[in-house]
């Protein structure tokens, strides 16, 4: 593989006059899905694509407001591409000509991609970039294609069958297209010489006597056309969606005996997911000391993406002294309950030499259950010493450590 210096071209020009009674008559391209213009799904994707250098978006004329909404939702997503707009022709290969004007001298491959088909991945975006930059004979274009899976026919005038075509010599075309830059722009120039019609730009290099090469395309990958697809999308994003997340909890309290245990803390017994151990050595802990209780929280807060329990109660917070540890867990779970994240399973391991957890395990459960509204069959509590070695084996201290499964919504921001 060798390096290329590569820019993007995105046509958002057309009239998308077919989908008009769908779209209230706006160019499809800027029919809005989830409060975005089509044309940003790709767009968005293609920012994803770290070999592209930057991308010219084609629009149609008089296009200010979306342009203004372009800035905007770059802003607010955090694209940082260089992206130039520029203003599209009547025909496709004329927005593609119109483009090719803008990309930067230094630039030597180009990929086209139609608005109309949000649904290209990055992937597919990086095996174009990877066929077209090869150092031995790079082709002069490269074209994503499927194979034809229906029966083809030829028809006349009439709409009567001539023919059925042999679908294994068949492909069917998608975008994005990658081409040498030259190439490519010698190309243009000699349909604008010979007043060629063309529908897409692998077509033009096969006129100019150039060979293009097919690579896999993507079944998803298809071309909104028509009313029914643009239901389809519209209803892709108003299910509701969710994706499973998994949160990593750990706690560690040291041991302390009578003689030094500091003067605010009252003698009480080690406490556990919530529930009193008695005779049991004491935890130094500005809370209650619920190791147990802080891993929990700690895993719930991982699966929001929230931090830890001690940037939300830090310990030089007298007020939280001797706080019962349900307190923290109920304040990540309202958090959890506003962000729309249903806990579903936890995993709870604790870690210590002594006291022994296995009496207590049943009521442990039972509580962390309730805690969380979850059914007891959600709830898993494990006990393990470390075998008498490191602190936990020399009965300095005891820890634990929560996993916490969940399902996230999916926001829409991430498409
Ligand atoms: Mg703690």
């Amino acid at each position: 593989m060798k390096s290329c210096h590569s820019w993007a071209i995105l046509l958002a020009a057309g009239q998308g006059s077919r989908l008009a009674a769908c779209t209230k008559g706006l160019p499809k391209q800027f029919f809005k899905i989830d409060h975005k213009p089509l044309y940003w799904y790709s767009l968005y994707t293609l920012s994803k694509v770290a070999r592209l250098r930057g991308v010219v978006v084609v629009f149609p004329a008089d296009c200010m407001e979306e342009k203004e909404q372009l800035q905007q939702l770059m802003f607010s997503h955090n694209v940082n591409l260089p992206v130039i707009t520029c203003i599209g022709g009547a025909r496709r290969q004329d927005s593609v000509r119109n483009a090719l004007e803008h990309i930067p001298a230094t630039a030597d491959t180009v990929l086209i991609h139609d608005a109309a088909r949000p649904f290209a991945t990055a992937e597919l975006w990086n095996r174009i970039l990877d066929a077209l930059c090869v150092c031995c004979n790079p082709p002069s274009g490269v074209i994503p294609a499927l194979s034809v899976v229906d029966t083809i026919k030829e028809v006349d005038e009439h709409n009567r069958v001539c023919a059925t075509l042999d679908r294994t010599v068949l492909k069917a075309v998608q975008t994005p297209q990658g081409f040498a830059l030259a190439t490519l722009r010698k190309a243009h120039a000699q349909a604008v010489e010979h007043e060629w019609d063309v529908t897409d730009d692998a077509s033009l290099l096969e006129r100019c006597g150039h060979s293009v090469l097919v690579v896999d395309g993507e079944g998803a990958n298809t071309k909104l056309t028509r009313a029914e697809d643009m239901t389809l999308l519209q209803s892709l994003h108003s299910a509701p969606s969710a994706y499973p997340v998994t949160g990593y909890g750990y706690d560690v309290h040291r041991f302390a005996g009578h003689t030094t245990l500091p003067k605010a803390q009252p003698e009480r017994p080690l406490r556990l997911g919530g529930v009193d151990i008695p005779n049991s050595p004491f935890v130094l802990a500005h809370s209650d000391g619920d190791v147990l209780l802080h891993a929990l929280t700690d895993a719930v807060l991982g699966c929001l993406g929230e931090g830890d329990i001690g940037s939300l109660f830090p310990d030089t917070d007298s007020s939280l002294d001797n706080m019962d540890s349900a307190v923290f867990l109920e304040h990540a779970l309202t958090m959890a309950r506003t962000a729309g994240l249903m806990v579903h399973h936890v995993d709870l391991t604790v870690i210590t030499q002594t006291p022994k957890v296995a009496p207590h395990r049943a009521a442990i459960r039972k509580n962390i259950a309730r805690l969380l509204g979850l059914d007891i069959g959600s709830v898993n509590i494990k006990a393990t010493t470390e075998e008498g070695l490191g602190f936990t084996g020399k009965k300095e201290g005891i820890k634990a450590v929560a996993l916490v499964n969940a399902l996230k919504p999916v926001y829409k921001d991430t498409f």
